[in-house]
């Protein structure tokens, strides 16, 4: 490991290789988690038509407070067959048309109707309770920008809009390859020396959260040719992440082997804790990321670096880390070498680092719910202290 890199700079690294995939058309009502790859614009002005905000009497302002005659009903769905005249009043529901004619609705609350006449007692001002056509957007006005992550409120903006289907970043294919001997799937007996593998399904996970579409490669033991073999196999897809291997021992085979399939690294080793030896590379346009074994700082590495990569793939505008500021709940020591990503909860007092920071602890680090940036350096940060931190 040579010089290690800072976060940021490791970030803009990634970043700049995770350019946008092709994208594809889908269905606006099933694009909830994609991005949206083009501006969408609205195909009608929305509202359609000026209509009602309430149930009520549509009429003429001027008219008010006066006695009117109720010449007609309409519901949503269907335009009154006639204008409204002086001295008329129409019964109409929300949503309903407005008719020509008429500027303004009272609610059903303030009036009383009798035999066909309704009384007004109160003046009623020109435009109420009217939603003007268009109020809300223009027909060819953005509903959307471009590189938004849609969520469930986005589409029904696009298909009010009109919008049927978007344009949306392809979900990037990850292979997982979880590399170590001693690994077994939980639910197997272990051996002495195994361990269950944790980080295979963890990193799915992640990577299926994040909007791509992970396929789980078989874990591979600590041999050349089992790594070159599954290695080959990732390298198919758009990312390859894997797990263990990339540190300094003699059984650490992911960076060699990598290197004579033709990954070109682009860098190993971060000045950050957990995660110190991330290893990072392209070949062709498929990302290569080699996480280190330790479940906690592939988790971690996987948040601050993989997951920003898979969000740039689909297009995503700001893909991150969204690091959000908070206020320390007590003292925490700096390193002085590197930046450190503290597990810690969120309470009332600000943010609580948990018991149990090693690396290795992902069951004290499960009950986290957020990485707080410690950034290198002398001394403690104290209670009280603002630092950046990120949800999980
Ligand atoms: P390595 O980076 O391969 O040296 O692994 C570092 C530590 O993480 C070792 O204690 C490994 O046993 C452990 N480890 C590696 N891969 C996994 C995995 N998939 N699940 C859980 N622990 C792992
Ligand atoms: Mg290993």
């Amino acid at each position: 490991m040579g010089d290690l890199v800072s976060i940021d700079e490791a970030l803009r690294r990634v970043l700049a290789a995770a350019r946008p995939l092709p994208g594809e058309d889908v269905e606006t009502g099933a694009a909830s988690g994609r991005v949206l790859a083009e501006r969408a614009a609205a195909t009608v002005d929305l509202p359609p038509f000026d209509s009602s905000a309430m149930d009520g009497f549509a009429l003429r302002a001027a008219d008010t407070p006066g006695e009117l005659s109720v010449v007609a009903r309409i519901a949503a769905g269907r335009p009154a067959a006639r204008g409204l005249a002086s001295g008329e009043a129409m019964g109409i529901a929300t949503g309903g048309v407005v008719p020509e004619g008429a500027d303004a609705v009272v609610p059903i609350e303030l009036v009383t109707e009798e035999e066909g006449r309704l009384t007004v007692p109160d003046p009623v001002p020109a435009g109420a309770n009217l939603r003007p056509r268009g109020g809300d957007v223009h027909a060819g006005e953005a509903v959307v920008a471009a590189g938004t992550l849609l969520h469930p409120h986005h589409l029904a903006a696009l298909l009010a809009a009109g919008i049927g289907s978007i344009r949306v970043g392809s979900r990037p294919r990850v292979a997982i390859l979880a590399t170590g001997s001693e690994l077994r799937p939980a639910g197997t007996p272990l051996e002495a020396g195994q361990i269950y593998d944790a980080n295979g399904p963890m990193l799915a996970a992640q990577a299926a959260r994040a909007g791509a579409e992970p396929a789980r490669l078989s874990s591979v033991e600590d041999d050349d040719a089992a790594h070159r073999e599954a290695l080959e196999r990732g390298l198919g897809h758009d990312v390859l992440v894997t797990s263990g291997g990339v540190s300094v021992g003699p059984h650490d085979l992911v960076r060699s082997v990598g290197a004579e399939l033709g990954v070109e690294e682009v860098f190993w080793g971060i000045a950050m804790r957990p995660g110190k030896p991330l290893w990072f590379g392209t070949r062709g346009e498929t990302l290569v990321f080699g996480l280190p074994g330790n479940p906690v700082s592939s988790f971690v590495c996987f948040e601050l670096f993989v997951r920003p990569a898979l969000l740039g793939l689909q297009g995503h505008a700001s893909p991150g880390p969204p690091f959000e500021p908070g206020t320390l709940s007590g003292p925490v020591r700096r390193n002085a070498e590197r930046d450190d990503l503290v597990r810690a909860r969120r309470g009332p007092d600000g943010l609580a680092p948990i018991t149990g920071q090693e690396s290795h602890m992902i069951t004290r680090a499960s009950t986290a719910d957020a990485l707080v940036l410690v950034p290198r350096g002398e001394g403690e940060l104290a209670a009280g202290d603002t630092v950046q931190f990120l949800r999980i």
